[in-house]
């Protein structure tokens, strides 16, 4: 059987006693094997970020850059591998995986043009003969902790940005799929990336707690679910270290009566049941205010969803695939029952599907459930599977108050042909990246990613400005070049200086 290792200082490296499956769930069988690091496997990937970085920094940006480009050239080459290999694991189709890796790509483009991103700040004359400069230097090593569901996107977002910035890194992705991350570092070397820049660790809590304590690492990012980013932020935190770490979600789509219901219906069965409901960027309930709408919208939203093909990952008319793992499917089964047990309306039931000759993948059909109330347990956590919540609102108000109430503030959408409700709601509500008849607003590569309350602890975004913020120090440097000949300028001075 396969066994995945860590890749450190630009080699493979076995290192550990533990190991953890790694299955194929459109098949529900084990595929490969990820060797656990300990503290002793961080610390050679500490020592050669540690020997590498300085050079790196030093290198001048342009350089960089050029390993970037490089590396986007070898990632478009091998698109459909990696994409093969996403979904192996993963279990997403391989139209999503093919976008997987290309919305982390798109940071990277970004990251082409570090040079010009980097750029300070200069004022010349701030004071008689005195002129002020900003620079951005990096933090030095730099580590990312990420989640199953996106195995390429969320650590390109990181790397990518870290790296391009002058710091080495170290990448914990997660042990579930971790084989395109290590893919992912192979090429970065491939493209010219000097060894022991870009380092890959397996592990889990015991490692995850290394990097967390380990007193050479400057800044971590993390991306998984709430009160594991809260534990990271806290221990990151209380260790001195700059920490970001983002959590998971419960995303809502507002339906307003003058919405355009055919478009609404496309847009929300792909943003409930794409990559079966594993996006924190899914739009798992539904808002339609007032009951014609809700009526309406349930009308159009029942026949799409019967017509959804669930398939194995590669099967190419497939809507989604399979869910991670046989836990993470019962986990989404109870939540059904939950939800029909607190007084849901079950509309469409997906639990107990099969596919036909792929009994043991790890398959949930589609589930809709209207009537569901703000306090219900399954309306308050993320289920994170395909199951869509019709939470029906008696006003505008109150489909306001819905997501800005809830703990979870990642997305929100609304949809609309009102521009002035429009302009209301993206002012009035309490979420970090709203969308106007666009169901998941991701953010370009340009701007930056974060969610708010429960979905993000720290106080700055990934990639874009955010990103370039996140991954160096700013210095300010005050200036002045006194010619000696001047009056004054050998004058003491006891009061705060001023610029006069
Ligand atoms: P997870 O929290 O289980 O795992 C994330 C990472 O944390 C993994 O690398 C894992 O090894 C590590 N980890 C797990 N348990 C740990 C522990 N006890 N101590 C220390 N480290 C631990 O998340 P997941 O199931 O891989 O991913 C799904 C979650 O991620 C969902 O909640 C989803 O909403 C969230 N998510 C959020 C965003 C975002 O940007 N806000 C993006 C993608 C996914």
């Amino acid at each position: 059987m396969r066994s995945i290792e860590h890749f450190i200082n630009g080699s493979s490296l076995s290192e550990g006693t533990r190991t953890g499956e790694v299955w194929n769930p459109s098949h529900g069988e084990v595929q490969a094997t990820v060797t656990l690091g300990t503290p002793s496997t961080l610390q050679k990937a500490v020592d050669a970020a540690l020997a590498a970085q300085p050079a790196w920094a030093a290198t001048n940006p342009q350089r960089r850059a050029r390993v970037m480009f490089k590396f986007k050239e070898l990632i478009e080459h091998n698109m459909d591998d990696l994409a093969e290999l996403l979904s192996s694991e993963h279990g997403k189709v391989l139209a999503d995986s093919r976008g997987d890796v290309q919305r982390g790509l798109e940071v990277i483009e970004y990251c082409c043009g570090i040079p010009q991103a980097l750029k300070g700040e200069y004022t010349q004359g701030a004071g008689p003969g005195i002129d002020v400069y900003s620079m951005r230097q990096p933090l030095g090593i730099g580590a990312g902790i990420t989640p199953f569901n996106f195995p390429a996107m969320i650590p390109m977002w990181m790397f990518g940005m870290a790296i391009a910035c002058g710091n080495a890194f170290i990448l914990k992705p997660s042990e579930r799929d971790p084989s395109v991350p290590v893919r992912l570092a192979e090429l970065m070397k491939e493209a010219g990336l000097p060894d022991g820049i870009l380092n890959v660790v397996h592990g889990d809590k015991e490692m995850v707690d290394a990097i967390l304590d380990h007193p050479d690492i400057a800044g971590i990012s993390f991306v998984g679910s709430s009160d594991i980013a809260q534990y990271i932020y806290s221990r990151g935190t209380a260790n001195g270290k700059r920490v970001q770490a983002f959590g998971g979600a419960k995303n809502h789509g507002i339906v307003m009566p003058d919405a355009d219901l055919d478009q609404v219906v496309t847009d929300l069965t792909g943003a409930a049941f794409g990559s079966a409901g594993e996006r924190c960027m899914a739009l798992p309930v539904v808002v339609p205010v007032g009951d014609d709408t809700a009526a309406a919208l349930r009308e159009k939203l029942v026949p799409a969803i019967e017509k959804l093909k669930i398939g194995i990952s590669t099967d190419p008319d497939a809507h989604y695939g399979p869910v991670i793992n046989e836990a993470h499917k019962q986990r989404v089964e109870n939540y059904i029952q939950m939800c029909a047990d607190e007084g849901g309306e079950l509309v469409v039931d997906g639990r107990g599907f099969t596919l036909q000759g792929h009994e043991k993948g790890f398959f949930v059909g589609p589930t809709l459930f209207d009537h569901v109330k703000p306090s219900f347990r399954s309306y308050r956590e993320e289920i994170f599977g395909p199951v869509l919540q019709i939470v029906r609102a008696d006003s505008f108000d109150e489909a306001v108050r819905l997501p800005s109430a809830h703990d979870y503030g990642n997305g929100v959408a609304i949809f609309t042909r009102n521009g002035h409700a429009a302009r209301e709601f993206v002012n009035r509500v309490n979420v970090g990246m709203v969308g106007v008849n666009v169901p998941i607003p991701v953010p370009v590569s340009y701007h930056s990613f974060g969610g708010w309350k429960r979905s993000g602890f720290g106080d700055i975004g990934q990639y874009g400005q955010e990103g370039l913020r996140f991954w160096t120090k700013t210095k300010v440097v005050t200036q002045r070049w006194p010619d000696g000949t001047a009056a004054g300028d050998h004058k003491e001075a006891f009061v705060i200086p001023t610029m006069g």
